[in-house]
């Protein structure tokens, strides 16, 4: 069935989720600059509530000062999908592992999520755009005219990210990486609020053996078969 048009938008939304470290920002990019579409990187916005928290002395428990100190700041993505806080980009500040395991606690709590689902909405509002994250295409973007849910196996996804971690020059074991990613996904995927969990309209995309250009392809042949007039036009 064809989705009724959202007027507000001239450009598709395309959603992208999944679980941690399964390669959703570096696919996302890779997407957005083909499609040239902004890339909104929701994850580094609940990395910068865990670093304010941090920063400011709130506990990743209290929900309500979380809510209150998001409201302080300004937030914008720059073209090649850095979050800026009040105009300063937020770069490896936000990509420790301490600030992984707390932004999954931040994300937990209602009042937080209000706050960030105001900003990401505004993001993405007139379409044209490529959001990655947990939740996208169940309670962001409900109505995305394309989703995708992107899954790897646990071993795939700890390999990745230990990778990642290890370049950045944090020493840790690629069990402890593994133990820290597979309680993130369980807190992401058993929260009352916005789980993560995929979208019924979400195509599925095995990541295990694909590269992040081969996954960006697919998804590409994807978009162009569903709008067959160019995905501008749809
Ligand atoms: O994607 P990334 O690993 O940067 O996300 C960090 C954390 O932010 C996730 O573990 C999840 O708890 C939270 N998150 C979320 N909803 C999103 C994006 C991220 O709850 N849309």
């Amino acid at each position: 069935m064809t989705q009724p048009k959202n007027p507000m938008r001239n450009k598709p939304v395309v959603a992208i989720d999944g679980p941690a470290g399964a390669g959703k920002s570096t696919v996302a990019r890779g997407l957005a600059k083909a499609l040239q579409y902004a890339f909104v990187d929701t994850g580094a916005l609940y990395r910068a509530v865990a670093f304010i928290a941090d920063a400011s002395g709130i506990s990743w428990d209290d929900g309500p000062a979380l809510a209150q100190a998001v409201l302080r700041h300004a937030f914008h993505f720059t073209a090649d999908g850095t979050l800026h806080m009040d105009g300063v980009p937020l770069g490896g500040e936000i990509r420790t592992s301490r600030i992984s395991s707390g932004a999954s606690a931040v994300a937990r709590h209602p009042e937080v999520r209000t706050c960030l689902l105001d900003v990401q909405r505004g993001l993405g509002r007139e379409g044209g755009v490529v959001l990655e994250g947990r939740d996208i295409g169940t309670v962001v973007f409900p109505d995305a005219e394309v989703k995708f849910f992107l899954v790897a196996t646990v071993a795939e996804r700890a390999r990745r990210r230990w990778l990642e971690l290890r370049e950045k020059g944090e020493s840790i074991s690629l069990a402890e990486v593994e133990a820290a990613q597979e309680a993130r996904d369980r807190a992401d995927m058993t929260r009352e609020v916005a789980p993560l969990r995929q979208a019924e309209d979400a195509v599925e995309v095995p990541c295990d053996h694909l590269s992040a250009a081969e996954v960006v392809a697919h998804m590409r042949d994807y978009i162009a078969a569903k709008f067959p007039a160019g995905p501008d036009s749809f």
